[in-house]
């Protein structure tokens, strides 16, 4: 089968690239032409582990291409997939949908034949049935179908969790379009992957429901986190007595310096949003959006305890910048927060991160660089862990303390001990929900 995928970001070159190691011919569309002539040369403008290969092996094979033309793409395509940004819109947390929208009405001009028009953009309820009003708007003669199918993917982890999903979820209103989006996912119905069929409306709010619990379960684990500290329970042995109740489970209960990432935040605020619009506020989301910028708050102040009560003229190292490991996604990081308020403290900042200097020089200005984390400690007078790369969780802390002008450690994710820290020489150390070393 030959389909188009619209947006070639994190979400629709995965996806592309994964149909086309299903078997299909997929061409991949971007309205950004750098982005298009780089995929075009081979090289992949985002970091996400095992990509390029898959990339190498399914363009060898003549079944993925990447182009800016929609024509091109559509020309004979049975399925055209929307997977371009939906970003907070600003003023009011609703998701923004001027790309979705966008890109549906040049399907719709564009298309010839029958065509199912999937949105695999994370969009509010309600969304499909406008996609569908404006293709019939845009081109009242054309035969199609529309189609939802949400994504569950994990930046770090995006190949894997495609190929073995959970679950896929798919929205439908007819039993062609449902036939072609089972055509498109044969491999994993094969290997008994479950596929969950539902209406539009059910579709669009799984993912929101979906990414709205995890948020509370991280958020949840955080406030607890807090309470750890002033009661002198220690948030690890919580999380792991609480995590091996099977009911509760030990996924995202690891308490950390609040989340951030291109999804949590703006889902989270769209659901807000929605249950605004339709009178169902959304109270206990809306609680963890708050509680999530206070946990970042509450992190400043950690540092700054760890700075005696001043940044001023402090040498500060900053080991990762991403908003996990394993990606160079900047997406309301948590350094985006914390760095900033270092830099306008009077700190002067050193960071390291193994794939986020590309999109963090611009983010991040009035730091300096460094390759890695015994540079960036070299003299400094704080160390801090943001984000939990594998570079960071087996470091020589002996010769980070050695070489430090006062040893002390921030672990903003729980990656070390008071006993490390110790027994390598650090006069403090602090975490998330445990007792500190001062
Ligand atoms: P992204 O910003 O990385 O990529 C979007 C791409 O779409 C960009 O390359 C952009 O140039 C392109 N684009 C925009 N308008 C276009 C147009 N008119 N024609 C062609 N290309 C166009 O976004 P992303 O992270 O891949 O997210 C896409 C969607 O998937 C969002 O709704 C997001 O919420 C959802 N999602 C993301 C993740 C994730 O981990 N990133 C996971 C699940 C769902």
């Amino acid at each position: 089968m030959k389909i188009a995928v619209v947006g070639t970001g994190y979400v629709g070159l995965v996806s592309g690239v994964c149909f086309s190691d299903f078997g299909h011919e997929v061409v991949c569309v971007d309205k950004d032409a750098d982005k298009v002539a780089r995929l075009k040369s081979g090289e992949v403008p985002i970091y996400e582990p095992g990509l390029d290969e898959l990339i190498a092996k399914n363009t060898e094979a003549g079944r993925l291409s990447f182009t800016t033309d929609l024509t091109e793409a559509l020309e004979g395509a049975e399925a055209a997939f929307i997977a371009v940004g939906t970003p907070t819109r600003r003023g009011d947390g609703h998701a923004d949908l001027t790309y979705v929208m966008a890109v549906a009405e040049e399907i719709a001009q564009t298309a010839k034949d029958y065509i199912v028009i999937v949105t695999k953009s994370t969009v509010p309820v309600g969304t499909n049935r406008k996609v569908k009003q404006v293709v019939q708007k845009a081109n009242p003669d054309l035969d199609f179908d529309v189609a939802s199918n949400p994504e569950f993917l994990r930046e770090g982890a995006a190949i894997d969790d495609f190929m073995r999903p959970d679950r896929v979820v798919v929205g439908v209103q007819t039993d062609r379009a449902a036939d072609v989006m089972a055509e498109i996912y044969r491999p994993l119905f094969l290997r008994d992957f479950p596929i969950v069929t539902t209406d539009l409306e059910s579709a669009e709010m799984i993912k929101y429901a979906a990414n709205a619990f995890l948020a509370t379960k991280i958020t949840f684990i955080n406030e607890m986190a807090a309470l750890c500290e002033k009661v002198g329970a220690d948030i690890k042995q919580v999380s792991k007595g609480m995590g091996l109740d099977g009911r509760i489970g030990n996924k995202f209960l690891h308490a950390g310096p609040g989340y951030g990432g291109s999804c949590f935040p703006k889902d989270t605020k769209a659901l807000a949003r929605i249950g605004q619009e339709h009178a169902a506020p959304m109270q206990i989301t809306e609680t963890v959006i708050k509680v999530n910028e206070e946990t970042k708050r509450r992190m400043i102040d950690k540092l700054l305890d760890l700075c005696d009560g001043s940044f001023n003229g402090k040498l500060i190292a900053v080991l990762g910048v991403t908003f996990k490991p394993n990606t160079d996604d900047m997406r309301d990081a948590p350094s985006l927060s914390i760095v900033p308020a270092l830099v306008g403290g009077g700190a002067k900042v050193r960071v390291t991160d193994p794939q986020g200097r590309h999109e963090g020089e611009a983010l991040l200005p009035g730091v300096n660089w460094v390759e890695d984390a015994y540079k960036a400690a070299r003299k400094a007078d704080l160390v801090v862990i943001l984000t939990e790369w594998n570079e960071f969780r087996g470091l020589d802390l002996k010769k980070i303390a050695r070489h430090m002008n006062t040893p002390r450690l921030a672990d903003l994710r729980n990656i070390y001990s008071v006993k490390d820290a110790k027994r390598a020489g650090f006069e403090r150390y602090d975490s998330i929900g445990r007792a500190p070393l001062e």
